[in-house]
């Protein structure tokens, strides 16, 4: 991701002092796939609380400062082992948090560049569909699931908890291209136990005009 698309995400950019990203758009614009109370919670609670424990976690850490969240989070394994926790669960939820928010927004088409490349690495757009909602129905427990990028080459993975690809612990690396938040969180209020009917869902609010801008710019 390139300098200009970090700091139009992520506010204020540096350690100890990170902030919520607005949301870009009213908490009711993904009805009826995703409801308002839950993108009230979502956004305004749970991101906010990566970002406060984020913060609290690393403000001490003199050599920290000015260190970019992206810097941060793929390093894990060379920081103090003090703020590695804190820098992979809330670091981690603080990107996520902010690239999904991106992510999402009725209305848009898959075309350009990313859609020739999803016909060529997966066969079809519906091959790709069904193969994301798998690695999202499949992640047990709380986690993601992604396609990524490796200079150009699409593939499809899932990460635990607040773990993603850009992460240098990551067992299957790559840039995000489109992500998919399956913690309960994201959608109990409105799918409760159906995971598979939110992530059937998601296909009608994927922002592909943001994806394209995150697979040319990787
Ligand atoms: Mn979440």
């Amino acid at each position: 991701m390139t300098p200009s698309l970090i700091s139009e995400a992520f506010g204020k950019p540096f350690a100890g002092n990170f902030e919520l990203p607005p949301l870009g758009y009213g908490f009711d614009a993904l009805e009826p796939f995703i409801d308002a109370q839950t993108m009230q919670i979502h956004h305004v609670k749970h991101h906010q609380a990566y970002i406060t424990k984020l913060n609290e976690a690393v403000k001490s850490e003199t050599q920290l400062a000015g260190k970019s969240l992206e810097n941060l989070i793929g390093s894990i394994n060379t920081l103090p082992e003090k703020v590695q926790m804190a820098v992979r669960n809330h670091g981690g939820g603080h990107w996520n948090h902010s690239f999904f928010w991106k992510i999402l927004k009725p209305g848009t088409q898959l075309n350009g560049t990313l859609k020739e490349s999803i016909n060529r690495d997966f066969g079809s757009l519906e091959n790709f569909q069904a193969a994301f909602e798998k690695a999202a129905n499949g992640q047990f427990g709380s986690g993601w699931a992604w396609l990524i990028s490796n200079q150009g080459k699409l593939s499809i993975t899932g990460t635990p908890n607040q773990d993603n690809p850009l992460m240098d612990l990551a067992s299957v690396k790559g840039k995000p291209v489109i992500g998919i938040d399956v913690w309960e969180h994201a959608y109990y209020l409105k799918y409760q136990n159906r995971r598979g009917e939110y992530t059937k869902a998601f296909w009608n609010i994927v922002n592909w005009e943001q994806a394209e801008k995150n697979y040319n710019t990787l």
